[in-house]
């Protein structure tokens, strides 16, 4: 008997015969005995309907009513599993994520989850109850609702196995695990049994949308087990596990464990501007203030002194970081601004990296061979990431699997 946080995406309680199988895997679990906190995302697709709901009455919606409005999907799924879950004998009870006690701070949007209150879940736990928590939300210490960003639920779950100390926490999903690359573009994609918590947390911030990034964070802070499985299939297996530790030695196929590519990078540039201290910081600050992180930067180096600076934002972000950025550029006589969306980020991730020189210019040799334009470099110590141009995307990650026989299983 065990204590489990399962969480459950948008695509697996995507209509009711969907939440229905939920209610029947949930049963299995519970007849074993097993203690079990669900944690559920809203409909798949009624996140983006919400948020363009907003966005068609303001292209800036005020951030407070956006989480009251995306909050809603998640209060929809929950009430209608327990349901379920009623309907079938089985005691539950649903929760959002004010009535959990899951306090935030107050960064609309994008709120960090600060503590979860334990005593109702846990005397409902010891009642027999399923407990069933909306994921991506909670809410102020001045009662206001927050929700965690996109992808939030992961991060929900994760921080009640942290709370609660289950014995692992298990991500149900669309996949059933996670895979060397997406198996939608590379069709020899394999899935991995283990990855490592370093690998999984660069994949994340690589744009594989597989876990929120927070929720790996939390999980590596916390220390908490967690596995990544299908909630599609009848029987998932063992789907993929996030392990803490590292091995010596790497064969051939595992000096990278995987690519990402990540669609939603969009690119800044700021030309001719005078190159003295603070320009980085002028930008960049600026851009911060908004909460808008900036991911790749580059600086050229200056002829004339003026000088360019080149810097990537995720694409919902790109309207008002060039906004943003004009604004400042103004402010500093610089030439132009000009930004472009026809980019892609293309990353190759691996611990092995580490005991494996050369890696990064194998990397650009194979892109070089299909004529593929690198734009942007950044590397750090598990990995080496490029910007390109969306067009060769695809194609690029399809090299690079071959490059480095990602296919064979080692
Ligand atoms: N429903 C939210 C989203 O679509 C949170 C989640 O699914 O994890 O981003
Ligand atoms: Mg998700």
């Amino acid at each position: 008997m065990s204590l489990l946080v399962q969480k459950f995406g948008g695509s697996s309680v995507a209509n009711l015969e969907r939440i229905r199988n939920v209610a029947n895997k949930i049963k299995k679990f519970k007849d074993k005995g097993d203690d079990l906190i669900i944690v559920l995302s809203a409909m798949s697709g009624e996140t983006d309907r919400l948020l363009n709901l907003a966005k068609s009455i303001d292209q800036f919606p005020n951030q407070r009513e956006m989480d009251v409005i995306l909050s809603t999907g998640e209060q929809v799924t929950v009430a209608l599993l327990s349901m379920t879950l009623n309907a079938m004998g089985i005691k539950a009870k649903s929760y959002t994520g004010t009535q959990a006690g899951i306090l935030t701070n107050n960064v609309h949007t994008k709120a960090k989850i600060q503590s979860i209150a334990e005593d109702r879940i846990r005397k409902d736990l010891d009642d027999g109850y399923v407990v069933v928590v909306a994921g991506f939300q909670g809410v102020t210490i001045d009662g206001e609702i927050t929700t965690l960003g996109r992808g939030g639920s992961d991060t929900t779950a994760v921080a009640l196995a942290a709370q609660f100390k289950a014995d692992e926490c298990q991500i149900y999903t669309d996949v059933d695990g996670v895979y060397t690359t997406d198996p939608r573009i590379e069709k020899k994609a394999r899935k991995l049994d283990t990855i490592t918590f370093e690998e999984m947390l660069e994949l994340a911030s690589l744009g594989s949308k597989v876990l929120q990034i927070r929720s790996v964070e939390l999980a590596g802070k916390y220390n908490v087990p967690l596995r990544v499985l299908s909630s599609l299939l009848e029987e998932p297996g063992n789907g993929t596990l996030i392990t803490f530790e590292e091995k010596e030695h790497y064969v051939e196929s595992e000096i990278i464990t995987g690519i990402a590519l990540n669609r939603d990078e969009t690119q800044i540039t700021v030309l001719g501007v005078p190159d003295t201290p603070g320009i980085a910081f002028n930008i960049l600050d600026a851009i911060g203030q908004e909460n808008i992180d900036v991911d790749l930067i580059v600086q050229n180096i200056s002829e004339d002194g003026t000088t360019d600076f080149t810097f990537t934002v995720n694409a919902p972000d790109y309207d008002r970081a060039l906004m943003i950025t004009q604004k400042v550029a103004d402010s500093m006589n610089a030439r132009q601004v000009f930004g472009r969306t026809d980019i892609a980020k293309l990353s190759i991730v691996g611990v092995g990296m580490r005991s494996n020189s050369g890696v990064a210019s194998r990397m650009f040799h194979a892109l070089a061979q299909e004529k593929i334009n690198i734009l942007m470099i950044s590397t750090s110590e598990i990995k080496v990431s490029v910007i390109i141009e969306s067009k060769y995307a695809e194609l690029a990650v399809r090299v690079l699997h071959d490059e480095f026989n990602l296919h064979i299983e080692p």
